[in-house]
């Protein structure tokens, strides 16, 4: 049984105080979320302060954004994989779409991502996702196909042992635009029964999130997919009742 699973990515928001009072609210609201996982994803700067705050919980692990592939060195700006463990955080997310559309990110770098979080102990919460364009070409299933196979001819189906897939339609991030529950779940199927081919079990045990425009009033729906077992929340993570709300409709 996959337990459901709920990420906040805060992308580039929040100062201190508003983050502080974030994690307070969610913190407070966590006796009504019984089954699912909750995870915080804050910018980099933020982390310290969401450890501090969560320390000695372990209801409520966190992660980071983004990674770099090396382990340490002259690479200004950037913070590894290990910076990040330093810093309590079990997860991190890779491959964002906002990471490639404005960061260049190609598949062949995500898939670096993927290893270089596996190689400091972080669990990867891999994003997938085709573009308007995209969709309406009937390109999905390819372009969400060349996605995964990027990563899957650099670390294997056992890649995905200890991995988080997030299917995000580009159209429907901070959009507004949620992709219907059952457009969301036909995409879901088709990842689920692409890395079954390779292994049932691993494709069976794998988390495969939803991300694009998720709100309280429509996450109960896109969650009662089969094959969607929580989501990744961009905007409606920066609010803590409507966060709270959508982590209850994972369950
Ligand atoms: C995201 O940032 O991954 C995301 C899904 O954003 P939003 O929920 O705001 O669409």
């Amino acid at each position: 049984m996959r337990r459901p699973m709920v990420a906040g990515n805060w992308k580039m928001n929040g100062s201190r105080a508003e983050s502080a009072a974030l994690v307070d609210g969610i913190v407070q609201g966590m006796g009504s979320v019984t089954k699912a996982e909750v995870v915080l994803c804050p910018p980099y700067i933020l982390i310290p302060l969401v450890a501090e705050k969560l320390a000695g919980r372990h209801d409520i692990p966190w992660g980071g954004q983004n990674l770099d592939t090396h382990v340490s060195g002259a690479y200004t700006g950037e913070v590894s994989g290990p910076m990040l463990k330093d810093f309590g955080c079990t997860y991190v997310i890779i491959g964002h779409s906002e990471r490639r559309t404005y960061y260049h990110e190609d598949d062949g770098l995500v898939a670096e991502k993927f290893g270089a979080a596996h190689a400091a102990g972080l669990t990867p919460i891999l994003c997938i996702g085709e573009t308007l364009e995209e969709r309406e070409a009937g390109q999905t299933e390819a372009v969400v196909a060349r996605q995964l196979d990027a990563v899957l001819a650099a670390h294997g189906i056992d890649g995905f042992k200890n991995a988080v897939l997030a299917y995000e339609p580009v159209w429907a991030i901070g959009t507004g635009k949620t992709a219907t529950p059952e457009q969301a779940q036909e995409v879901h199927r088709f990842i689920r029964g692409k890395l079954a081919a390779k292994d049932g079990k691993v494709a069976d045990n794998l988390r495969i999130l939803y991300g694009g425009s998720v709100k309280g009033s429509n996450a109960k729906e896109l969650f009662g997919q089969a094959d969607i077992d929580g989501g990744l929340i961009g905007g409606a993570s920066l609010k803590a009742e409507e966060f709270l709300t959508i982590c209850r409709a994972a369950e």
